[in-house]
């Protein structure tokens, strides 16, 4: 009928991957499942599905019908498929973003203002120009700086957002080496702060370029989201450690471990979500908007790479993130795996 069924971000899904033949096959339900419908006039509609399967027996006993096991269809497998339609939702949301894009673009020519007028009086206190400064003066403005330096942030990933939701995000890969793009952030990073240590592990030891097309800002915004958390969410200070592993599959698989506050268990599954914060985050008063994890998760996958998680509460959380490389310079150093013992 000339239908074809795309999934929230416009890929086409392969008829496995479909909410209705999921459920028949794996005999599971399927909850939340979000699709969207093209007709056959280009129109779209997007649906959010809900589906469990059905026994054969319990159906017939529902419709009050005699069951006799021997004419029962032994294979055909049978399920309760619900499509509802979620245009309102969307345009809601649509117009949310929009709201939120408004915003942020206009917040950005004040902050710019702020920023350069900040920074002006502080380089030129520095350098001996004008009018000294007081010192509260100075540490007044040094405030300001920095919290136009957050606003900054803030309003550039809302941005983005809302460029996601658009589909106008886009990257410009080129090839790059990861490897310079980490040692570079770690010592800014280092710089922020005097009681967490960030060490920076490579396997194998001998590494000393690990080329990627990549876009450089984007993977730059991602790592430096996870270190910056990494530090946040470590109150107490410690040891963060990053570890860059080249893999065999012409991949590079990185880390980025805390002993911090790490995320409770049951928030684990939604905590890549728009705004999603974990309650433990508020208990200790560390603020944030729950905009930098759900951005890194669509930013890697724009890279076609990985990114998942490992934590405990109250213990520590390591990241990690997996991109591929450049075929040339993947195989040189890669870890190779122990050769299985001869049987
Ligand atoms: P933000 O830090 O601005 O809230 P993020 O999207 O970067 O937003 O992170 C989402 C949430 O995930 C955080 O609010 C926090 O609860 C949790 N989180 C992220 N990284 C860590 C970490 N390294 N340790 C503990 N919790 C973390």
């Amino acid at each position: 009928n000339q239908i074809h069924i795309f999934d929230p971000q416009g890929n086409s899904l392969i008829p496995d991957a479909l909410a209705t033949l999921l459920v028949l096959s794996e005999g599971k339900p399927v909850s939340q499942y979000q699709q969207v419908v093209s007709r056959a006039d280009g129109t779209t509609l997007p649906v959010l599905v809900n589906a469990v399967p059905i026994e054969h027996r319990d159906l017939l006993a529902w419709m009050g019908t005699e069951v006799d096991e021997g004419t029962l269809p032994a294979i055909l497998p049978m399920a309760l498929v619900v499509h509802q339609d979620v245009t309102p939702f969307k345009e809601a949301e649509e117009l949310k973003d929009n709201v939120l894009g408004e915003v942020a673009h206009e917040l950005r020519t004040p902050l710019t203002l702020i920023k350069g007028f900040a920074s002006a009086l502080l380089t030129d206190t520095a350098t001996g120009k004008g009018v000294p400064l007081a010192e509260w003066q100075q540490e007044a403005i040094t405030e300001i700086d920095l919290g136009a330096d957050m606003l900054t942030r803030l309003t550039n990933d809302l941005l983005d957002v809302v460029r996601l939701q658009g589909r106008r995000l886009v990257i410009n890969p080129e090839p790059f080496n990861i490897l310079t793009l980490t040692q570079r952030m770690i010592v800014d990073l280092q710089r922020t702060t005097e009681r967490h240590q960030i060490r920076l592990s490579l396997i194998p030891a001998s590494l000393c370029e690990l080329m990627a097309s990549i876009d450089e800002g984007r993977i730059q915004q991602v790592l430096s989201n996870l270190l910056t958390n990494a530090i946040k969410y470590s109150p107490q200070g410690g040891t963060i450690e990053m570890s860059l592993r080249k893999e065999e599959q012409e991949t590079v698989l990185i880390s980025i471990e805390d002993h911090g506050i790490g995320i409770p268990q049951a928030e684990q599954a939604r905590i890549f979500g728009r705004f999603a914060r974990a309650s433990n985050g508020e208990t200790h008063r560390i603020s944030g908007t729950g905009l930098g994890l759900y951005l890194c998760r669509e930013l890697v996958l724009q890279h076609k790479g990985q990114i998942w998680f490992e934590s405990r509460e109250g213990v520590g959380s390591t990241f990690f993130v997996r991109l591929s490389l450049m075929p040339d310079h993947a195989t040189s150093d890669a870890i190779k795996p122990v050769d299985p013992l001869p049987v």
